[in-house]
């Protein structure tokens, strides 16, 4: 699947209404539709590709993580695959209702022919989970505990009740789907819409399970253990596919939604994959030169300060950051150096002061300052 811009793609501004969205949708839908490119692969391929990008950019959710991410913000990150890569052709004509009013089931020949019946899919779950930089910087499984929709044991998801069993609707026979022809500007349409004898199954059972009242599903608690790949970011979402609910008289599992919150750290500041830290120096310390603890994400280290160190000066502690979600190595720490001053001087103290302010060494010197110093400052806060 290719990763063309999804603006580009729908042929809209950066900050298209979802008017102008659903517009561009809807006539690049119909321009690369199957029925109208039969057995044509780039179609299709162009068809999916507006489908996907319709499907992010018209949830504002969606379209934010992708303005500020790209692809990487609503593909699911590194984990559990997943994300809107696995649309496929159900997905995309499932969404139609919104687009052309209606259910479409797609239009004529693509409808009957191709499609299968219609196959139960549990709902997704969406779980949100906080995690510290220090878990961010490992990676970590996590337990997470969750009320969902099991399958019905008692049934074994079948939603019949023991020795009773399933018989064809007679309605829709066994389709699911009743379907209607109509006339549209587009030519003769097939639209189909869910058979209401059977709810879509295209079976009807004679006796009905006890324990799930014929749903196939039970609420329960379950506790889902989820890889989280080192270097996940704030907004991220993973998803662990078949890990959501179960879905209706035995269809196939939806997903679990993993959203990832970021702890806020005591000390050091997370910017991508590299981390910031504010080092305080004493002024002597800053003079003379001094070993000083910083903090990592994995513990202390020690750094030596140079004598002469000027407020604004930026160490760079190399690959002390965070390892990046995608194995490209890894950020650095940052240590921002700040002199401080102390406010209130004894007497003592002034008078040492005072001597300093004597002496030609301690007049300002910007000419000795580093290069780049107030283009730094600027950045850093
Ligand atoms: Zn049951
Ligand atoms: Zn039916």
């Amino acid at each position: 699947m290719s990763n063309r811009d999804y603006y580009e793609v729908l042929g809209v501004s950066k900050n298209a209404t979802k008017d102008e969205l659903k517009k561009a949708y809807r006539k690049k839908a119909i321009q690369y539709h199957p029925d109208k490119n039969p057995g044509d692969k780039e179609a299709e391929e162009k068809f999916k590709e507006a489908a996907m990008a319709y499907e992010v950019l018209s949830n504002d959710d969606k379209r934010s993580r992708y303005d500020q991410f790209g692809h990487a913000g609503v593909n699911g990150a590194a984990g559990g695959g997943g994300g809107f890569g696995g649309m496929n052709m159900d997905d995309i004509f499932s969404h139609f209702g919104d687009i052309f009013g209606g259910h479409f089931g797609g239009f004529s020949g693509f409808g009957g022919g191709q499609r299968q019946q219609r196959v139960n899919k549990g709902s997704n779950l969406r779980v949100k989970i906080t995690l510290s930089l220090a878990e961010i910087a490992e990676g970590v499984e996590k337990k997470i505990k969750v009320k969902k929709y099991v399958k019905c044991s008692a049934c074994q998801g079948s939603g019949a009740a023991k020795g009773s069993s399933h018989v064809t609707c007679t309605t829709c026979n066994g389709r699911g789907q009743v379907t209607r022809v109509t006339n549209t500007i587009l030519g003769q349409m097939q639209t189909s819409s869910t058979c209401s004898t059977c709810g879509g199954d295209g079976k009807i059972i004679k006796d009905k399970c006890n324990v799930c009242q014929g749903e196939g599903i039970v609420k329960a608690e379950e506790v889902i253990s989820v890889n989280i790949p080192a270097g996940v970011e704030e907004g991220m979402q993973l998803s662990v596919r078949g890990k959501g609910n179960a879905a209706r008289r035995g269809g196939v599992n939806g997903d679990l939604i993993v959203l990832i919150y970021e702890e806020p750290h005591k000390e050091l500041i997370r910017e991508g994959n590299d981390l910031h830290y504010n080092l305080f120096v004493s002024v002597p310390q800053a003079a003379l030169g001094a070993p000083v603890e910083v903090p990592t994400i994995s513990g202390k280290v020690k750094v030596k300060i140079e004598g002469g160190i000027q407020p604004g000066k930026i160490l760079r502690l190399r690959g002390k950051g965070l390892p990046d979600v995608n194995g490209y190595g890894r950020g650095d720490l940052l240590v921002n150096i700040n002199v401080w001053i102390p406010k209130n001087l004894n007497k003592e103290e002034r008078k040492l002061m005072e001597k300093f302010l004597e002496s030609d060494n301690f007049k300002p010197n910007p000419s000795q300052h580093d290069k780049g110093f107030f283009h730094k400052v600027k950045n850093f806060f």
